[in-house]
């Protein structure tokens, strides 16, 4: 039986998608990347913005009235919207956020299978692990704890077990995401923390990378950048939700920060990663941001440490503070918006272009006819020479030139020693080829 995937939305969402596709494939059950083939289709869905609600309806009319598919439709917006979804898609089959840890269960008394043949797609260079769900905070402009409730974390040992299963399936890197990752443990008892979870993650030795998605700035303090320098398998690109360069604007949204402490973190990130890769959240047109406070952000952004930004317009979202406040004019966002864009295209330039003439390890992760790709340590995408048999393999990669604010040209100038032929030296074992239906994960 074929089944087909497809998510809006957070790198939890991406996790929670690989982790189902794991566990379906385990169960007999084949990845298709083309939906008209599926016997049924996985929508992971998100509510954080407006748009991507709008987005989601706009993608289920489409395939509810293009395709006979049957979808079994997840996530935020069905724990937001539940009532209205049963009632205008009435054939397929809604689980909310409560709902989605027994998913694959219901997946499998929906739709059983007969044969148990494990069928695993093309082997990812990456995952993302999920090893924290929800959020204690109560961010003035934010839906998701009220979507996802009170933080809760995996157990380590759970965690690493999982990361074990992943590395020995041919993942390389591991992308540890949570709604609030750097809340992790503090629910567990006795108390843990990120540091103890990456500690023990580290010695799983097939595992190159460990990378952090975004980092919440009320948790980090230097002790924790300090011992993190120290594990070598850190990938150097660090994500911040920081939200806005304006403590006034901090203060209205309830972040419990001020732009002090986010210039003392970067400071601190930098002396110890200094040829780190930093971005930030950052949400423009938060209601009453006055010129002057999207001028404090912008200034913030441009001459900071900041290297990159994921740049939201502010959208109001039903049942938040924020809905209550009075709303900038959308041209007005718009236009901070466009600004803010440059200079991000400028930052991401001005960081690639430090690195032409450097040599950077980084993963292969793709390999078509006339180009290979590698994504770096520090998280940059680059073009190399076709290259063969290396793919998901650790590779020392040489920056020529910066192509645009997403790419780079390189060579790769150190490979590792083939796996066949190590294997036809000890003994010729071959290796069994991974049935490959294809892939519908972005952002690989
Ligand atoms: S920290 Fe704030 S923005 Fe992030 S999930 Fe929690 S409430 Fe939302």
């Amino acid at each position: 039986m074929k089944f087909y995937v497809d998510y809006f939305g957070c790198r939890s969402n991406q996790a929670e998608i690989q982790e189902w596709i794991l566990e379906l494939e385990n169960a007999g059950y084949m990845l298709t990347s083309a939906v008209e083939e599926a016997d049924f289709g996985i929508l992971n869905t998100c509510s954080v913005t407006e748009k991507a609600e709008k987005d989601i309806f706009r993608y289920i009319n489409k395939v509810y009235h293009k395709a006979d598919t049957r979808w079994v439709i997840t996530g935020c917006t069905v724990s937001k919207e539940k009532a209205r979804l049963r009632e205008r898609y009435k054939n397929y089959c809604f689980f909310d956020n409560k709902e989605k840890e027994n998913l694959v269960e219901s997946i499998k008394e929906l739709f059983p299978v007969e044969d148990n043949i494990v069928y695993h797609s093309a082997f990812r260079s990456r995952i993302f692990l999920k090893v924290q769900d929800g959020c204690n905070f109560r961010c003035s402009f934010c839906i998701v704890p009220s979507l996802r409730g009170k933080s809760r974390s995996l157990p380590i040992a759970e965690i690493v077990k999982k990361a074990r299963h992943y590395s020995a399936l041919g993942y390389k890197e591991v992308v540890l995401t949570g709604i609030n990752l750097s809340s992790y443990g503090y629910d567990i008892f006795p108390r843990e923390n990120l540091l103890n979870l990456i500690k023990e993650l580290k010695k799983i030795k097939a595992l190159e990378f460990i990378r952090l998605s975004s980092l919440d700035p009320r948790y980090i303090r230097y002790s924790f950048i300090k011992e993190l320098s120290l594990i070598k398998k850190i990938a150097d690109s660090f994500h911040f939700s920081f939200q806005s360069g304006s403590d006034h604007v901090l203060k209205r949204m309830k972040r419990g920060s001020k732009t002090l402490d986010y210039k003392k973190i970067l400071d601190h990130f930098h002396r110890f990663f200094p040829e780190a890769n930093f971005g930030a959240d950052i949400l423009v047109g938060f209601p009453g941001e006055t010129e002057k406070e999207y001028l404090q952000t912008f200034e913030f952004v441009k001459q900071g440490k900041l290297n990159y930004m994921h740049l939201f317009p502010f959208s109001p979202r039903r049942g938040t503070k924020a809905e209550l406040m009075e709303q900038l004019p959308v041209p007005v966002v718009r236009d901070r918006l466009k600004k803010l864009k440059e200079v991000n295209k400028e930052k991401r330039i001005e960081y690639r272009e430090r690195f032409i003439g450097k040599a950077l390890w980084g993963i292969l992760i793709e390999e078509k006819d006339n180009y290979s790709m590698v994504i770096t340590k520090n998280f940059l995408s680059v073009r190399v020479p076709p290259t063969m048999g290396f793919k998901r393999r650790k590779v020392k990669v040489k920056i020529l030139r910066v192509i645009n604010e997403n790419l780079c040209e390189g060579e790769v100038i150190k490979q590792p020693v083939r796996r066949s032929r190590v294997r036809a030296a000890s003994g010729g074992v071959r290796r069994t080829q991974p049935i490959s239906p294809g892939s519908h994960i972005p952002n690989q």
